[in-house]
């Protein structure tokens, strides 16, 4: 349904950055160096992958890169950190490399992504799991930033995303990404509400791209839970939909509110208990009740996912939600959100997360 805008919304200028070329299919990581060349890329390649991404593609994109006569370079990273960043430029460096092709999950994307940025080259975005929305957006997030969320670097030019190698990530990937995508109906709220209270621009376009993603995941709760062929496909392409969402809007706002406010919280809090997603899902279930808005859709939407919606499922403490809700506010004091508004206390986090059952 579409919904009005904000009225006090004010126009002003703002540039998108979209990807050219998105490929998706079975077994479509064999086309990667004919893409490159349609995109009129040439010159040395980087591949950026994790340990383990790097047994399962290898063969594929020697023998594509081969083919078309690429001259490539490996580099494996272990985590989305700043080392990890020199790590890449230092490679991109000595290769002399024309482009930066990330290959994995969501750390090696990242950490390509903001390589390919920092040194003004082409990146191209090959995902091995439908997790989260960085796989089509221009932003990363890095864990050790001084800014602890997702701060602006650049759009893949292509994206290649084989299903072959995605039906296989486990499950829990799929509903990290589901999680990614619900968290787009409070994200969007805030949206409105910053522009309402505070003049910000707002683009109903994007905003109501964001949230096809959601929807569906919630009328499609089952299908997609069964990790059916269809219902992963669905979930990536809702993700890849909510990157370029991001780039319709020129910022993440349209993908990240409060509920991602409250996740990156939680990664200072209580670091490595759950996914990106996994976290913005309890967000959401609590930023809806602050919001207002039907928060027992969302519970419900996650459940039918075979997902979670109670912080001990993910190892978290009732003291390590609390401290989250309070601190999220803080994280990124000019992104105003429903916490700028509805300023919580110790007594009223509690009362929050005990009220929709996350704790
Ligand atoms: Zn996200």
């Amino acid at each position: 349904m579409i919904r009005k805008s904000p009225r006090n919304s004010i126009p002003k200028k703002h540039s998108m950055e979209l990807p050219r070329r998105i490929l998706i299919g079975p077994g479509v990581l064999r086309e990667l160096a004919k893409v490159l060349s349609e995109l009129g890329l040439s010159g040395p390649v980087l591949l950026v992958s994790g340990h383990h991404v790097i047994d399962t593609v290898r063969v594929i994109v020697e023998d594509s890169l081969l083919a078309e006569e690429f001259t490539y370079d490996w580099t494996t990273i272990s985590a989305p950190t700043r080392k990890d960043v020199r790590k890449v430029l230092d490679a991109a460096r000595a290769l002399q490399a024309k482009m930066i092709v990330g290959i994995g999950g969501g750390k090696s994307v990242d950490v390509a992504k903001l390589a390919a940025s920092t040194i003004g080259v082409q990146f191209v975005s090959v995902p091995t799991s439908a997790s989260h929305d960085g796989i089509s957006s221009p932003f990363v997030s890095l864990k050790d930033l001084k800014k602890p969320y997702s701060v602006l670097a650049q759009s893949p030019m292509g994206i290649i995303a084989d299903l072959d190698i995605i039906g296989k990530a486990p499950g829990e990937l799929l509903l990290s990404g589901c999680g990614d995508l619900l968290a787009k109906i409070t994200a969007v709220r805030d949206w409105e509400l910053s522009a309402k209270k505070k003049g910000e621009y707002y683009g109903r376009y994007a905003a109501e791209l964001a949230l096809l993603g959601a929807e569906m995941v919630m009328k499609e709760a089952e299908r997609i839970g069964s990790r059916s062929a269809s219902g992963i496909r669905d979930v990536l392409e809702a993700l890849i939909s909510a990157g370029v969402a991001a780039g319709i809007a020129g910022s993440s706002r349209p993908c990240s509110g409060s509920e991602h406010l409250f996740s990156h919280a939680l990664d200072i809090v209580a670091p490595n208990h759950g996914l990106h997603g996994e976290q913005c899902g309890l967000g959401a279930i609590m930023m809806a009740k602050l919001h207002g808005i039907e928060w027992q859709s969302i519970a419900t939407a996650l459940e039918r996912l075979g997902g979670h919606t109670q912080a001990s499922q993910l190892g978290l403490s009732e003291e390590d939600i609390v401290k989250s809700l309070l601190l999220a506010r803080t994280i990124r004091p000019e992104r105003y959100t429903i916490l700028n508004m509805t300023r919580l206390t110790r007594e009223k986090a509690l009362r929050l997360a005990t009220s929709t059952g996350v704790c």
